[in-house]
């Protein structure tokens, strides 16, 4: 992707940046988003799916990794909501599987509506939440097309797809919401069950997301226990930068902001 100028902490970085995490992960993302792409053997898994109009430019970016969207074996959901489920269906239907945990996949495939966004309306007084909404409605989120298939991931299970990414259910932000561990690159993959930045004002940090867009946050804080126990080096969080203290620091700092 072109570097292009940030435009400015209240809108966030437009543009789809690829940076290389470690050698076979590199990292996705625009608006505060992020998602993931693994290589592993010369074929890909991708960990979450982006916004919906990124799609051109997440091309360009396999491209540039060598690579076309027909090597992508298989994309994981870490949990329904929109901003993480973008360009999953045309991956499936350029032979990926997609799979997520099953609490989640009624809401992917269109089976169950998502809830209303109703809650969300209070909340847009924040003003950096309130761009931050306008930049996600921007590239496309409210067009996610629904998936139409899906397989399930079962907490604790080891993948077999490129990677042999290990679930780790982690629910509160949503029932079903999975980390995903790369064990022997102790790499943490937690979507929205911990992330690294506020979305209510930007600021960096350890936390988990309260507001309207978590189900149960008692329940995502009970959660920190399980990604702790993975004790993983590195987390990649679905919104934030990427955390290199180790899963337990990162932990013990989000049950404070939680509280
Ligand atoms: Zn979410
Ligand atoms: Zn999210």
């Amino acid at each position: 992707m072109s570097a292009t100028a940030d435009p400015g902490p209240t809108a966030g970085p437009a543009t789809l940046q690829l940076r290389r995490i470690s050698e076979g992960v590199h990292r996705l993302s625009s608006v505060y988003t992020n998602w993931y792409v693994v290589e592993d053997g010369g074929r890909l898994t991708v960990l979450d799916a982006g916004f919906p109009r990124d799609w051109p430019a997440f091309c360009a970016a396999l491209g540039r990794l060598g690579h076309t969207a027909a090597d992508v074996d298989a994309v994981l959901i870490t949990h329904h909501h929109v901003d993480h489920a973008g360009n999953a269906e045309r991956l499936r239907a350029q032979g990926a599987r997609v799979l997520a945990h099953a609490a989640e996949i009624p809401y992917l495939t269109g089976a169950r509506g998502r809830p209303s966004s109703v809650s969300v309306l209070p909340h847009l007084r924040h003003p950096w939440y309130a761009f931050y909404i306008a930049r996600n409605v921007v590239k496309g989120v409210l067009r996610t097309p629904a998936i139409a298939r899906l397989d399930e991931l079962a907490d604790a299970e080891v993948v077999d797809v490129p990677g042999s990414p290990k679930v780790i259910h982690a629910p509160g932000h949503t029932a079903g919401s999975c980390a995903l561990l790369l064990e022997d690159a102790s790499m943490l993959f937690t979507g929205d069950a911990l992330v690294t930045i506020d979305l209510d004002n930007g600021a960096p940090g350890p936390r988990v997301i309260g507001g309207p867009h978590t189900d149960d946050a008692e329940q995502a804080l009970e959660s920190l226990t399980e990604l702790a126990a993975t004790r993983a080096r590195t987390i990649l969080p679905g919104h934030g930068e990427p955390w290199t203290e180790g899963v337990e620091k990162a932990v013990r700092i989000a049950r404070q902001s939680g509280r």
